[in-house]
């Protein structure tokens, strides 16, 4: 009977231990850029090259002025970022908000952008970002069943692989004004926790509110590498996850916050 207790007693604690496939280490930082602003190619792509760090860019057709070149980028300089070796992931085709989107019309929006990719010569995304944070269960099946590894959202505060679900990452987004957050969250990369990063335009001509002004932004990437950061695009935390095995053991808890 005592050995059967135990047994029972090990059981999560086994089951926990598959997610992993190998230690999260300290300072370990996923940085992601969403929407497509022209910023992303002309100013934050150079500058992550010049650090030698890896990224995320999270594109979309932003709504309604994705096709005006001074605010958002092209396909062919998405395409370029591509061939950089940088990851660029799905944000849906127009920044569709999908907790109130049918199924089909969801699936459409992840297809666009996959084809898109496609016809390029670009990976078929595995990574997700919920446009402006809206979300619900139903989209876990339609990642699932496309084979998305993870799906990032807001929260400001640390991803715990042991703990938060793949398509439920937390993340905080950057500002003008929130330096001294963004600071303290870099202190969040350690004992298993990683930080991950939503940026949008540096700077974000059409939308100011997320802007991130160049001289800050340097800053960010400077005290990353003063500080020895590893900087990594989302793709490659399944390098460190079994996210079929997170997937199975993590109940998705969507009382945590998932905004930012
Ligand atoms: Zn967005």
């Amino acid at each position: 009977m005592k050995k059967l207790i135990i047994i029972l007693l090990l059981i999560p604690i086994f089951g926990y231990s598959q997610i992993l496939k190998r230690d999260i280490p300290d300072k370990l930082v996923v940085l992601t850029f969403d929407d497509a602003p022209a910023s992303h190619y002309s100013v934050v792509a150079p500058l992550l090259k010049q650090y030698g760090f890896d990224a995320t860019f999270f594109v979309c057709e932003f709504p309604p002025n994705y096709a005006d070149s001074t605010k958002y980028m092209n396909w062919r300089q998405i395409q370029e970022l591509g061939k950089m070796g940088f990851e660029v992931a799905n944000h849906t085709k127009s920044h569709a908000g999908i907790a109130k989107l049918p199924k089909e019309k969801f699936i459409s929006e992840l297809e666009y952008i996959e084809q898109k990719c496609d016809s390029l010569g670009l990976d078929i995304p595995v990574t997700f970002a919920y446009p402006g944070y809206s979300l619900n269960e139903q989209a876990f099946y339609v990642l699932e069943g496309k084979g998305y590894s993870f799906a990032r959202a807001g929260g400001s505060r640390a991803y715990d692989p042991l703990k938060d679900h793949p398509y439920l990452l937390p993340s905080w987004a950057t500002d003008a004004g929130n330096k001294p957050q963004i600071l303290d969250a870099f202190k969040e990369a350690k004992n298993g926790g990683i930080v991950i990063l939503t940026f949008h335009g540096v700077p974000d001509l059409e939308h100011p509110w997320v802007d991130t002004p160049l001289e800050l932004f340097k800053e960010y990437l400077q005290y990353l590498s003063d500080n020895n950061f590893k900087v990594i695009a989302l793709r490659d935390l399944e390098s460190y996850i079994d996210v079929e095995k997170a997937r199975q053991l993590i109940e998705p808890d969507f009382s945590k916050p998932l905004k930012n």
